[in-house]
């Protein structure tokens, strides 16, 4: 793909609150996690806005994975920030703060070169700024996105003209079933579809993310972990491994897609084993490699008959 992957989302500030640990203002955002994830399989362009609070040493980090950073504008003002929370058994988290901040004015402006881009990823911010991303670009080959309850909730009419201008959604079942107001999740991702994207993939947590699309269903379980640190960015890691793997094939066929959703699934299973971004800050492809053949082990089964 010549003008490959490129994705707007935030890059945050985030407090995160698990297994009883705070850890205050460390690197998060939707798009802080797509990239660092993506960059394992492609090259990455980003564009965001932070403020002037924004460590150095966190876009370094980004720079060094080989993000193009052309796109990201530092703005006069605070950096977006989240705060959450999760419960003793980590399936559940409560968003305890959203300061926009400079998301709250941003108008993202794709570099010239970059509106050729092939592969789009809308990562999770204001939809109306989702949809002034894809008027800029030309001719992908794929638009996906990510959205969440805060955006369902409060700006439904903009999520709607984004969802009719994308092929592909990736959301967690709870936000499946606020969106299309239904509990079954074929019946879910049957009317998400109707809204405009033609490929649902619904994550749900440890239980795996599911495929649907014209050509079916399909299942991709998480990694049985004996130990999870911090889910924080797994939907967005997933996400990143997910198109990342795309750009690197330069496909996006049925069985490209398949193959991607394991990629997607091994990246969210690193980034939950660390804080904030620490795991994918020192992985390695060997054991990106190594967690793609245990996924294929777990889930390879042989056709015997009765
Ligand atoms: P995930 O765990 O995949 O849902 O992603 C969590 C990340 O999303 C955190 O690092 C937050 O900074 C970011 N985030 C949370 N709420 C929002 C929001 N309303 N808009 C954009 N990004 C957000």
């Amino acid at each position: 793909m010549s003008n490959g992957l490129v994705v707007v989302g935030s890059v945050a500030l985030d407090s995160v609150e698990a297994n009883g640990t705070v850890h205050d203002d460390v690197l998060g955002g939707s798009a802080s996690f797509f990239s660092t994830a993506a960059s394992y399989f492609a090259p990455v362009k980003l564009v965001a806005v932070v403020g002037e609070d924004m460590p150095e040493e966190h876009l370094q980090f980004l720079g060094k994975r080989g993000v193009d950073l052309l796109g990201l504008e530092r703005k006069p003002g605070k950096t977006f920030r989240w705060k959450g929370r999760y419960s003793a058994d980590l399936s559940s988290r409560e968003s305890l703060d959203t300061q926009l901040n400079v998301f709250a004015d941003f108008k993202p402006k794709l570099p010239d070169a970059w509106r050729d881009a092939e592969l789009l990823f809308l990562g999770n911010i204001h939809p109306s700024l989702q949809l002034d991303v894809v008027t800029q670009v030309k001719k992908p080959r794929l638009v996906a996105m990510d959205t969440m309850n805060f955006w369902i909730g409060g700006e439904p009419q903009a999520l709607a003209r984004v969802l009719e201008r994308v092929d592909l959604i990736v959301i967690n079942d709870e936000e499946a079933r606020e969106l299309s107001h239904e509990h079954n999740l074929p019946k879910a991702a049957r009317a998400i579809r109707a809204m405009g994207p033609k490929t649902v993939i619904v994550k749900r947590g440890e239980s795996g993310a599911l495929l649907f699309h014209e050509h079916g269903v399909f299942a991709a379980p998480a990694y049985p972990l004996e130990r999870v640190v911090d889910p924080t960015g797994a939907g967005d890691t997933f996400a990143g491994g997910f198109m990342g793997y795309l750009a690197r094939v330069r496909d996006v066929g049925p069985q490209a897609v398949r193959r991607a959703m394991f990629y997607g699934s091994v990246m969210a299973s690193f980034c939950v084993e660390d804080y904030s971004l620490d795991r994918l800050r020192t992985l390695t492809d060997g054991e990106i490699e190594g967690r793609y053949r245990a996924f294929r082990d777990l889930t390879h089964f042989e056709d015997v008959r009765l």
